[in-house]
């Protein structure tokens, strides 16, 4: 479960999220082509657009390239994707730069090895249940929730819960759905 302090979650105006490994499984599934496909939450899809909606920007960072990450952008309106990314502590930074933000207004989902100096520089950073050992050695948030399978929604919920915004986001996202 993530606890989160009140001052903490109410900084946060850009939730970075990983791929592979956070908003899927950590698997890749090929055919005999090569072609890759991904799972995704909807779960976790509803949730960025409740996070989206309470005025936190979303952005999509993976190590790895694929179009398929440019779909799921599109579907749920995120517009910052950035791809084929190894050194993902510099791309943090230019986005909370781009965002006119200090490190400590950013949140980080990650799972890997790769996502640790970010998640140590922000100023929350949330590791998947099923993160690698590295990883949940060192962040103080970890979700119960699995990779692929709605540690992102957990995320946002504990974020948005915190600041006291979740039942009114809920309720506006209703209200202007129907
Ligand atoms: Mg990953």
């Amino acid at each position: 479960m993530i606890t989160l302090e009140r001052s903490a979650a109410e900084k946060i105006r850009v939730l970075v999220l990983d791929i592979d490994g956070v908003l899927t499984r950590p698997e890749l599934v090929l055919g005999k082509d090569g072609e890759e496909l991904k799972v995704f939450s909807v779960k976790d899809g509803l949730a960025i657009k409740f996070a989206q909606h309470a005025g936190i920007d979303v952005a999509f960072l993976s190590a790895r390239s694929s179009l398929i990450v440019e779909h799921r952008a599109t579907m749920l309106g995120v517009t910052e994707v950035y791809q084929g990314e190894h050194a993902k502590l510099s791309r943090v930074r230019r986005i909370a730069e781009e965002h006119g933000i200090a490190l400590d207004a950013v949140a980080y989902v990650g799972d890997d090895i790769v996502d640790i100096e970010s998640l140590m520089a922000v100023g929350i950073g949330v590791a998947v249940a099923d993160a690698c050992a590295d990883v949940l050695g060192v962040v103080h948030h970890v979700t119960d929730a699995l990779g692929g399978r709605g540690a992102v929604r957990e995320t946002i919920e504990a974020i948005l819960r915190t600041r006291g915004d979740w039942d009114r986001v809920v309720q506006d996202y209703i209200a202007n759905a129907s």
